[in-house]
């Protein structure tokens, strides 16, 4: 087997957005799919857990020592864009804003509204991110995954994926995923494409607390309403535990305040659950996932 560099002790507050997160016992930021693969091996021969990161920023890390090896993929940023075709392959670590500014550039359309999200083409995969009835599935052709029980590596089509509001089948199997195929609209008007890119990403960062620590959406939209909307109506704006507060710019943000532990933001998301299903009958599903945590 080739060399692999692995780091110890590492703390993962720094590869998350929100900020927190406990210590990884090994840690590894692969440059490339071959890198990825030897480290995947090598989490198998040495009988150590694998857990996969890209931009942390949909996930609260617990506080505590992970055992085994994390996998940060935010340096496998290779990307292959043809112009003519529209035909996109992408490296799970590719940021999406990279991607929807490259697109534009290039012509290509239906990449802008990704401009604001700041994850990984793996990570959007995996959470099928997007913006209303736009995500990456709508332009995915297939994905090349690695099953870190077997090692195997396939190529997955589309339509043997399954996708709903924030959810990908990913997030029930073992599969890691290394790559993507992607197809855009080619030939667009690039002076159009970027402006609308810009727009976009204007709108999100007036609406929402992009100058503090977050992760995103903390709840997943219920049927007919919005989650921000019913936690807004409960006057929870600003409410705080620790370091943690609920964003005033945008109710269905956690925000660090510089100091917040996993254990507040945990402890203010089942205070926001409780207090909306009380008040609102409706209960809350968190869309941001956990690591490190007995969380179902
Ligand atoms: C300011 C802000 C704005 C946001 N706006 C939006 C928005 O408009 N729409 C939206 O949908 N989301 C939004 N998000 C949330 C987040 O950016 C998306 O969910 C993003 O797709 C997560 O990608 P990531 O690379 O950061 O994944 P991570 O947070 O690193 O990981 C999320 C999950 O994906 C898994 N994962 C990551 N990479 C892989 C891989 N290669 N293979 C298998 N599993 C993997 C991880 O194990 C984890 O369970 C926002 C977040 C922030 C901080």
């Amino acid at each position: 087997m080739q060399k692999i560099n692995l780091k110890k002790n590492i703390n993962l507050s720094n590869f998350t957005t929100i900020k927190v997160g406990g210590f990884a016992e090994y840690f590894s930021q692969p440059n490339n799919i071959d890198e990825l693969v030897n480290l995947i091996k090598w989490s198998k021969s040495n009988k150590q857990e694998c857990r996969i990161i890209g931009a942390g920023s949909n996930l609260l890390i617990n506080n505590i020592f992970l055992e085994g090896l994390t996998i940060c993929t935010k340096n496998m940023r290779s990307i292959e864009i043809e112009s003519l075709t529209g035909i996109v392959e992408s490296e799970a670590g590719v940021m999406l804003p990279t991607m929807s500014n490259m697109l534009a550039k290039k012509g290509l359309q239906g990449g802008e509204w990704a401009v604001g999200i700041p994850g990984t083409v793996g990570g959007a995969i995996y959470m099928n991110a997007g913006s209303g009835d736009l995500t990456l599935a709508n332009n995915l052709i297939s994905v090349q995954v690695m099953n870190t029980k077997t090692l195997e590596i396939a190529e997955i089509e589309k339509k043997d994926i399954n996708f709903q509001y924030r959810f990908s089948t990913f997030q029930q199997n073992h599969l890691l995923i290394i790559s993507a195929k992607l197809l855009f609209k080619p030939k667009g008007n690039i002076k159009q494409l970027l402006e609308t890119t810009k727009k976009n990403l204007k709108r999100k960062t007036e609406t929402q607390p992009y100058d503090l620590p977050s992760f995103g959406s903390v709840f997943k939209n219920p049927t007919n309403t919005y989650a921000g909307k019913l936690i807004e109506e409960l006057g929870l704006k600003g409410f705080k535990i620790g370091g943690a507060e609920i964003s005033t710019l945008h109710a269905n943000f956690i925000v660090n305040n510089s100091s917040a532990n996993s254990q507040d933001i945990l402890e203010l998301i089942t205070v926001i659950q409780q207090k909306v299903l009380q008040k609102k009958g409706i209960s809350l599903q968190p869309e941001v996932r956990m690591m490190g945590f007995d969380y179902p």
